[in-house]
């Protein structure tokens, strides 16, 4: 059987991005006052699992680190087809940066137990670092691939992958048991279906703190991050318009002037 782990995050809802705030004193997002949804690149790596466990014989583990309300994206898991959901929610965890972020997932797939692969989104829709599959994968002492688009050969101990560059793509080969982060090009996420959020209700999902991990406080959180963002502006984005009067020769004529003179050709 091939074990797999999908690791998601619930990240805040876009369409409600003006509530996001920044505390003051950690300098961390408060994540508590906005709704959160599955990101969206984890949705292409849950589509990969569950297209694999459509091929092999497969079991499906998904694990995600976040406040008790993101064991909503876990259940959304669990109906799409997922076997098994992990929660990892403790205060002690509040404020990580992606090297801590990545260090309790890592210690909470060991507890999970034997694995062959792992998935990731290539990068989270809110800090987007793209450091939490590679450092994970440090932790854990496997190897990675980033940027994966396409599984080209999936054998019980090898795999082998195309994986982006600027223009093109690198083929690697690789051997099990790895950790995989994914593109949007590798599939197209299915829709949640009655059926599966009818029978998702009865699974169980796994809560774990920090005393289930058995993890020193230092080595998580805000106290076991090395990196501090230590302000955080947002960028006032008002666009300015203008219009520019005459004929269609004119106003092309007119046009290329001014982004010459901006610069911009
Ligand atoms: C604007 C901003 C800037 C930041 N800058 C930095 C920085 O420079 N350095 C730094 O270390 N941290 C930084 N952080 C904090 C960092 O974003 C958080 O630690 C975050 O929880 C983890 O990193 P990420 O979202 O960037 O993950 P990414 O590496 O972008 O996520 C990739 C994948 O890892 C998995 N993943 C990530 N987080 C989780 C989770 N909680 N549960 C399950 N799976 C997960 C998902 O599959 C995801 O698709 C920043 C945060 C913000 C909002």
């Amino acid at each position: 059987m091939l074990r797999i782990v999908v690791c998601v995050k619930a990240v805040p809802d876009p369409k409600e991005a003006d509530k996001i705030r920044i505390d003051p004193v950690t300098r961390t997002l408060t994540r508590c006052d906005v709704p959160l949804v599955l990101n969206p690149l984890d949705k292409h790596a849950m589509e990969a699992a569950l297209q694999l466990k459509e091929q092999l014989d497969a079991h499906i583990a998904v694990i995600s680190m976040g406040p008790p309300p993101a064991g909503k994206i876990v259940r959304e898991c669990l109906a799409l087809g997922a076997e098994q959901g992990f929660l990892l929610s403790d205060p002690a965890f509040g404020g990580a940066d992606a090297y801590a972020t990545a260090y309790t997932l890592a210690k909470g797939i060991e507890k999970i137990g034997s694995y062959d692969v792992v998935f990731c989104g290539r990068a989270s829709s809110d800090g987007s670092t793209e450091w939490v599959g590679p450092e994970m994968a440090t932790f854990l002492k496997i190897p990675v691939v980033t940027t994966v688009r396409e599984i080209v050969e999936y054998g019980r101990e090898w795999w082998k992958v195309k994986a982006g560059l600027e223009n093109g793509y690198r083929l690697v080969q690789v051997k099990l048991p790895a950790l995989f982060t994914v593109t949007r090009e590798l599939n197209t996420p299915r829709a949640l279906s009655f059926s599966g959020i009818i029978k998702a209700r009865k699974k169980e999902i796994t809560q774990w703190g920090i005393s289930e991990l058995g993890v020193p406080e230092e080595s998580v959180g805000l106290k076991g991050s090395p990196t501090i963002v230590s302000n955080m502006t947002t960028k006032d984005s008002k666009r300015e318009v203008e219009m520019i009067a005459g004929t269609r020769e004119e106003k092309a004529e007119r046009l290329i002037q001014k982004l010459a003179d901006a610069g911009v050709i």
